[in-house]
């Protein structure tokens, strides 16, 4: 008896030392996806985060120390549309790592699935470098965290499918909060809507189309393309045409010519988050969400 129980403990311990290292080692690219694979991968997965989530997102620094990370990933998430072309698809090349790379099976891309936005009709890189296939900053509006966990929680069912049932029962618990989390900023964020605003970057189209406001035009005459006076002429007597009253910009874009313009136009100049980690306090992807709608709320009130 004592021999069984010996040996029903060590078959234990091997069992549990063989569930540790079956991990799926995930790497995303930004703490949204960080967060979201987080809440569905649970201890089932080891998680790595590439961006801090004070970046750019499309100018993330291509950090040599993400590649060994790389090296040995199952699962990379992305945002896709390109958002993160200018510094992920290269290190993702460079990585000893084949299944990872743009295309192929472990290289996942979240935003299949949503109602895209700023589709172009042709597309080309003459309109910018950064948005060449519709617009890639799913990860500010809140009609997308179901979508977007919703593809990592599939993500994970597909290359771990013995863990099926605990990723579907993660994915269902996460998925009602979200969707109580939007019913409930809709409901709060109504004062938003039919108010015209600007943008540094075009990188507000999902936010504006959740809350029904209107993005009349960017800072940047297109996207990843600097300011120019005479673009900014255009767009100030634009903006008291329409009655623009908030300029929104990121904590990654300078503060200075949002505020500048907003004077120029007597508007007010908000800051809001690009993603998770965007400001302190800001951890999770529902605590962006709500920051995003304080603040945009706080702009009209003045
Ligand atoms: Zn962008």
């Amino acid at each position: 008896m004592k021999t069984l129980k010996i040996l029903t403990f060590m078959l234990m311990v091997l069992a549990a030392g063989a569930a540790q290292a079956d991990k799926v080692n995930v790497v995303a690219s930004i703490p949204d996806l960080g967060v979201m694979a987080e809440r569905i991968g649970g201890n089932r997965i080891d998680l790595t985060v590439l961006a801090s989530g004070r970046e750019d997102l499309h100018g993330v620094p291509a950090r040599p120390s993400f590649i060994p990370k790389l090296h040995k990933a199952d699962l990379l998430l992305t945002l896709g549309l390109d958002a993160e072309h200018s510094w992920l698809p290269a290190l993702a090349a460079e990585a000893r790592n084949p299944r990872i790379r743009e295309d192929r099976e472990g290289w996942i891309e979240v935003f299949e699935g949503v109602t895209l936005e700023d589709v172009p009709e042709v597309i080309s890189r003459a309109e910018g470098m950064q948005h060449v296939e519709g617009n890639p900053h799913i990860n500010i509006g809140p009609q997308n965290g179901r979508i977007m966990a919703e593809n990592i929680a599939y993500a994970l069912m597909e290359f771990d499918p013995g863990s099926e049932e605990y990723y579907a029962a993660n994915l269902d618990a996460y998925a009602a909060e979200l969707d109580a989390l939007a019913a409930s900023l809709k409901e709060r964020g109504q004062a938003l809507q039919g108010h015209t605003v600007i943008s540094y970057h075009a990188d507000i189209s999902y936010l504006a189309r959740f809350y029904g406001f209107e993005v009349i035009g960017t800072l940047e005459p297109k996207p990843g393309i600097e300011p120019t006076a005479r673009h900014l002429a255009r767009l100030v007597r634009e903006a008291k045409e329409k009655g623009v009253c908030l300029v929104i910009h990121n904590q990654a874009q300078p503060a200075k010519l949002p505020g500048k313009m907003a004077g120029r136009v007597d508007a007010r100049a908000v800051m809001i988050g690009n993603m998770v980690g965007a400001v302190s306090g800001v951890d999770t992807w529902q605590e962006l969400q709500e920051h995003n709608l304080r603040v945009l709320l706080e702009g009209l009130d003045h």
